[in-house]
């Protein structure tokens, strides 16, 4: 038993913004009442929230835990571990592994993984095509029978239109979301930022945001063809986030996450720090009004994270040569609050929904606080002063570009099927 005292609880489920106490029962929450009103059980452990806030547990729909094959820059332990640190209680982990997740045997693999050393809940999704090819569909019934929770070729788009309806008809009948990695990879061919005046300036080959867009604008017609659940990844493009905003106004079953890095950076940030470089790029300036918008308004579903970890020696090289991607976990909560809630730009409880019911809605499941639900929380403060140091964080890797950044507010409990798994 742990008994939960004197938080805030922001539930966007049920609109609830109260003081109230939370007893949690093993996996389940057992009741919720007005602050002061449960009274501590002989033997129950007690957490003091003063000061906090209590929120369902946080859901990230896109990471990349590395595990198998690529251990040297993460595993299930050290992903999940920086997961919990930074108040996440489930990641959806994306099958670019090696090998790739694109078969039942490879799904299960890391659920026992997850299961043996992970410090929060792993969802895995699925390739969309064997070995993310883009030729043949994978085995997508008998992944999900293992416990996908959505398909995605991420790390590059389906690859042709053909496909993509296949794809989509095919999860359409299982009732999975299909998750794209939306690019015109013709358009986006040898680039490493998004193109413009600084591409120009540092002498680095740039991609128009319409290498996202063109992308979008194909899935989403293939959505309405299909009727499927179409979820587009980090978008980072205003004329992305139009079409999806037209998707939705048209009933289309569309929705879309943006990343931290996408409403807190631009194209003006990017120098020849390879920690600056991930996929899809930096966007600019206006793209990034249009994203704090879509955030506000509605349109866009919700944060994710695209923890993407590369051991330093690999990011440690020219920034042509680096991989794309950093890292996510532990800096998302306190940018969300720094970009979107502090500077007045959403509220605490429109914050809280983008980390909680808008990805659960996402992938077809309810994230509430409530008796019966499962004891899955985030407690997190909004003033708290800290530093992010990268050097501290249990990742394996260290491609962060908000090392040093001073914030206020973030993590401060992680508690997964009523255990402890971060305490800040
Ligand atoms: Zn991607």
């Amino acid at each position: 038993m742990l008994l939960i005292k004197n938080g805030r609880v922001i539930d966007p489920a049920s609109k609830t913004d109260a003081a109230m106490d939370l007893l949690l029962d093993g996996e389940k929450i057992q009741e919720v009442a007005a602050a002061g009103k449960i009274g501590a059980g002989a033997g129950a452990e007690i957490l003091d929230a003063k000061g906090l806030m209590v929120a369902p547990g946080f859901i990230d729909l896109h990471a990349h835990l590395r595990e198998p094959g690529q251990e040297s820059s993460e595993t299930m332990e050290t992903g999940t571990h920086a997961a919990a640190r930074g108040g996440f209680t489930a990641v959806c982990c994306m099958p670019n592994t090696k090998p790739i997740n694109d078969n039942a045997s490879v799904t299960r693999f890391i659920l026992d993984r997850a299961r043996a050393t992970g410090s929060v809940r792993v969802w895995p999704i699925g390739a969309a095509s064997v070995g993310s090819k883009g030729e043949a569909i994978s085995e997508i019934a008998g992944m999900k029978e293992a416990g996908i929770v959505a398909v995605s070729d991420d790390g590059k788009p389906i690859a042709t239109a053909k496909l993509a309806r296949q794809v989509l008809d095919y999860c359409r009948s299982l009732d999975l979301p299909v998750i794209e990695h939306a690019e015109d990879v013709s358009l986006a061919a040898g680039a490493v930022m998004r193109e413009g005046v600084t591409s120009t300036k540092l002498g680095l080959r740039g991609m128009p945001a319409a290498a996202e867009a063109v992308c979008v604008a194909r899935d989403v017609q293939l959505a309405e063809l299909t009727g499927a659940r179409l979820h587009i990844a980090h978008l980072s493009a205003k004329a992305s986030l139009e079409q999806v905003h037209s998707a939705k106004s048209r009933g289309l079953r569309v929705t879309c996450e943006v990343t931290p890095h996408h409403f807190t950076l631009i194209d003006e940030d990017v120098t020849y720090d390879s920690r600056f470089k991930m996929n899809p790029p930096l966007a600019s300036r206006e793209d990034r009004i249009a994203l704090l918008e879509g955030l506000a308004d509605g349109t866009v579903d919700a944060i994710a994270t695209d923890h993407a970890p590369h051991e330093p020696a690999l990011k440690e090289v020219e920034f042509d040569r680096a991989p794309f991607g950093i890292l996510g976990f532990e800096t998302a909560l306190a940018l969300a609050l720094q970009q979107l809630v502090h500077s007045g730009k959403t509220s605490l409880m429109r914050m809280v929904e983008l980390f909680t019911m808008g990805p659960a809605r996402v992938l077809g499941i309810e994230r509430k606080i409530a008796a019966g639900q499962p004891a899955d929380l985030t407690i997190f403060s909004t003033d708290r002063a800290w530093t992010y140091s990268v050097e501290e964080s249990p990742s394996k890797s260290r491609n962060s570009p908000f090392d040093g950044r001073k914030f206020k507010g973030g993590p401060a409990a992680t508690i997964v099927a009523g255990r402890i798994v971060h305490k800040g």
